[in-house]
């Protein structure tokens, strides 16, 4: 079982209380690299789900200054950062990412906080300078009202820190649901609002357990405003399905298919190197991942072979261990999904330069699946088509311009794409082409807190970061003063 100072309830947190469930209900929390059985966590009932509705809407009555608001963000800022050490021991347990990464998403959580109270002005009201049919124009920013924030195992600190720390800029009441593989992350946030934080009574409320009644109580509820919701495409259509009866407002980060492309003129140990940091980052599991590598032809031997050189030194392991570079896959089914993407590709043609040769698992949790390159990629294997989310790096090829920019936008998704040329004209004229909104030029960078973030076509709608992220939990209020 976990022992940490920053768990010492594994219950849900319900209007500024630490709230057993009355029925006693749990689930179980595995650590993915050992099986070791981390935790038993609070699963509430429907009721106990409205009660947190409740008490966020209770707490909305009293609205906080933007000093205080201030206080809260930078504070939570502070403490994410003074515990990183510790939120990343925790996230490594749960997750199986290395505990080195896991510290550093603490840091980037931390971002995020920081960016929110820098830019409170954003929410400030503004008066147009022009007076339309001679009224003074007002614009304010009123709070959107209780927000159902729902995050993914894959950053589990990460995730609900883009969605909470505007939520509460915007002076908005949270009802927050971790995923089920990783609460213990969000728990640990939760004693960081609760003990040194101090944010008043149902200003965030933790609600864990059944996801599908969790969700359908948070869309059916007349008095939440917002839903927020980072995951699957699959389930992101089922909750704009169910957000139809109350035309309820949907922010949606879904999954991604993100093309990697190198051109003849890039400085191929760079986007080498870039690649590495794009696709082996959480052990592949994030959704701006390269999943197709995209290489023209003339140096696709020589981009192939420094890729190769690279995998073949990646040590994978316990993310516990310093010297661990991969982990194991978050479980049994994300492992599967790896094992057979690279069996589709080889049974259909492409060769297996390095990794590959998995067993299947017979246990539940985790599974280290070897980093692993394949070059041959083609367009009716499951790896062009599907979000991998592991560690495999399918290589294909092309000849031109036009041909790599509809190749990259052959897929349903439109999240995260990289380019990497130095001829700025051919970059400008490939990223105008490509169906992606964060696009790396040189870079395998994901998002940031500064700049907005989120998905085109069938990744989503909304975005997360920058002042558009803020504005997801704000409404527009217009008020035209007459004479
Ligand atoms: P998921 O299965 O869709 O789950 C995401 C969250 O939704 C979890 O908290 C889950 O709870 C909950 N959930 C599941 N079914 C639900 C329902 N019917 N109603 C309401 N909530 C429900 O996704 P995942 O496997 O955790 O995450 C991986 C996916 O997230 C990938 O596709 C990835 O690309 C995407 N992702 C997107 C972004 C982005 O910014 N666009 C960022 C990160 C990840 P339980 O855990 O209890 O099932």
């Amino acid at each position: 079982m976990i022992d940490s100072p920053l768990l010492p309830h594994l219950d849900a947190y319900i209007d500024g209380r630490w709230t057993q469930p009355a029925s006693g209900k749990t689930f179980k929390v595995i650590n993915p690299a050992t099986g070791d059985h981390l935790a038993d966590v609070a699963a509430l009932a429907r009721e106990e789900v409205i009660a947190a509705i409740e008490a966020a809407k209770k707490a909305l009555r009293t609205p906080s200054s933007f000093e205080q608001r201030h206080a809260w963000l930078t504070g939570i800022a502070k403490a994410l950062r003074e515990h990183r050490e510790e939120i990343g021991r925790i996230l490594c347990l749960e997750h199986g990412k290395t505990w080195k990464e896991g510290a550093g998403e603490a840091d980037y959580a931390a971002g995020f906080f920081a960016y929110c109270a820098e830019h409170l002005d954003l929410l400030k009201p503004r008066t147009l300078d022009e007076k339309p049919r001679g009224c003074t124009w007002t614009v304010q920013y009123r709070p959107a009202g209780v927000v159902g924030l729902i995050v993914p195992w894959n950053f589990p600190i990460g995730m609900i820190a883009k969605k909470l720390s505007a939520a509460i800029a915007a002076d908005c009441a949270s009802i927050v649901k971790p995923a089920s593989k990783t609460p213990l992350t969000m728990l640990a946030l939760f004693t960081i609002l609760d003990r040194i934080v101090k944010l008043p009574a149902g200003r965030a409320n933790l609600v864990m357990g059944s996801a599908g009644m969790i969700g359908d109580t948070l869309l059916s509820h007349p008095d939440v405003a917002v839903v927020s919701f980072t995951g699957s495409t699959e389930v992101g259509r089922e909750l704009i399905e169910k957000s139809a009866p109350q035309v309820k407002r949907l922010t949606l980060e879904l999954g991604g298919n993100a093309p990697f492309i190198v051109f003849e003129d890039a400085d191929l140990d760079h986007a080498a190197d870039q690649l590495m940091l794009s696709k082996f980052r959480g052990n592949g599991q994030t959704c701006v991942c390269a999943n197709r590598v995209l290489v023209q032809r003339q140096v696709a031997d020589a981009f192939v072979d420094k890729v190769v050189e690279r995998v073949k030194k990646l040590k994978l392991g316990n993310g516990m261990e310093p010297d661990t570079d991969i982990g194991p896959l978050v479980d049994r089914a994300g492992y599967e999904k790896v094992r057979q993407h690279v069996e589709d590709a080889v049974a259909k043609g492409a060769k297996l330069l390095v990794g590959g040769g998995a067993k299947p698992l017979d246990t539940e949790w985790g599974g280290f699946h070897p980093p692993t390159v394949v070059r041959g990629l083609t367009r009716d294997m499951l790896c062009w088509r599907e979000e991998t989310f592991g560690p495999l790096a399918p290589v294909g090829e092309f000849e031109t311009e036009a041909q790599v920019i509809e190749m990259a936008n052959d897929t349903e998704f439109g999240l995260a794409a990289y380019v990497f040329t130095r001829d700025e004209a051919r970059a400008q004229r490939v990223i105008a082409g490509l169906q992606f909104q964060h696009i790396g030029w040189n870079t395998g960078s994901g998002p940031t807190p500064e700049a907005p973030f989120g998905g085109m076509k069938q990744s989503g709608f909304g975005r997360e970061g920058g002042a558009e992220g803020i504005y997801e939990f704000a409404e527009a209020q217009t008020i035209p003063r007459g004479a």
